[in-house]
């Protein structure tokens, strides 16, 4: 996810300012110990998948002949070039038309996914067959530059079933000279056939130090409280500070659920909303049975509320969570889910000083 804040998009890998440090390592590891003809990347969202998928593409595609390949790509030669204007000939990127524009890749690349017919249409979650038929076509011709080609398809759990089926096939009968690099942070959601048939690249979440430093040459101040809101995920962290949340608003989300005030979350889509609330329902549980906070200091969040209050507010939640297209307005489903929040984030009356309800330390 580089092209953010209405900054010219620009590609993973060697040599631009978005380039993400930790992937140096694992693209060095993979260029040297990778042959299949498929590699499947994974690991938690927010870490890097398809900024390695191109770097890797970047590195197979590079002319750089005086090189060794795990020392590409080397960011200079005419298909490094290419790759950063998105034309290369042999790279085609398969992305579901919805995440076309926040990945950067709205222009070249998923020329299948019959972009161009019934202009008003919702643009598709899905990778559809079509793409998937056009990407197996281009693998199949002759590399317009010698070295191959490549087809990165992200995220490919987003392949429906009759897409993945037609992929599956050229899997198991490769033809011509492609390699496939397959994306995903969900990989329990793809074909176990299509899973067997690559060689699996694990990308974790990279060292806390390492995201911190990366978030702060974004402009991210205090970096390490939305590096936790998001898991240790710095390009979801970043999304977070894309979307106007800092470190203070996030530390201030606790209390203000706990007082019931939706405004909160005002203007927020109800994934994240349910994401967000998700994460103040896990913690404040977490402290319920002794246990440490992952996403926020301890000190925002009550450490006496009630465990069967929780656990009803968390189901309600996952609930919510499960239902793609919710009937309701955002709005509404929202305010219902803050309002079942405030009761379990009270703190039970048997156990609270009269009924004072929250034990927090700090206002933010
Ligand atoms: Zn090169």
């Amino acid at each position: 996810m580089s092209a953010r804040g209405g900054e010219a998009p620009e590609q993973g890998g060697a040599g631009d300012d978005r380039e993400l440090p930790w992937l140096a390592a694992p693209l060095r590891h993979t260029l040297e110990t990778r042959q299949a003809h498929a590699l499947l990347i994974h690991g938690p969202g927010g870490v890097g998948q398809f900024e390695l998928a191109l770097a890797l593409a970047k590195g197979w595609l590079c002319e750089a002949n005086d090189r060794p390949l795990v020392d590409r790509p080397c960011g200079r030669c005419a298909s490094c070039k290419l790759q950063a204007a998105r034309s290369h000939p042999d790279l085609l990127v398969l992305v579901p038309e919805a995440l076309r524009e926040s990945l950067g890749w709205d222009l070249g690349g998923g020329e299948g996914d019959d972009a161009g017919e019934g202009g008003k249409r919702k643009p598709s979650k899905e990778i559809r067959v079509e793409a998937v038929r056009a990407a197996i076509a281009f693998a199949t011709t002759t590399s317009a530059r010698g070295l191959g080609k490549v087809v990165v398809v992200h995220p490919a759990e987003r392949m429906n079933e009759i897409a993945a089926s037609a992929f599956l096939k050229t899997l198991e009968e490769p033809a011509g000279d492609a390699r496939f690099l397959l994306c995903s942070a969900a990989p329990g959601g793809l074909l176990p056939t299509i899973r067997s048939r690559c060689q699996e690249v694990v990308l974790p979440v990279p060292p806390a130090r390492d995201a911190e430093t990366w978030l702060t040459r974004q402009g991210v101040a205090q970096p390490g409280v939305l590096l936790a809101a998001s898991g240790g995920q710095p390009q979801e962290a970043l999304e977070l500070a894309e979307r106007g949340i800092d470190a203070k608003y996030w530390l201030a989300l606790p209390q203000r659920i706990a007082v019931g005030d939706a405004t909160a979350l005002q203007g927020w889509s109800l994934p994240s909303a349910v994401d967000a609330l998700q994460k103040i329902c896990h913690d404040t549980a977490s402290l319920a049975c002794g246990g440490a906070p992952r996403y926020f200091p301890r000190d925002r969040l009550n450490g006496d509320a009630d465990l069967g209050a929780l656990l009803r507010w968390s189901r309600e939640l996952g609930r919510v969570a499960a239902e793609v297209d919710h009937p309701w307005g955002v709005d509404l489903a929202i305010e219902s889910l803050v309002g079942q929040g405030r009761e379990a984030l009270k703190t039970p009356r048997s156990r609270g000083r009269s009924g004072e309800g929250l034990s927090l330390n700090s206002t933010g």
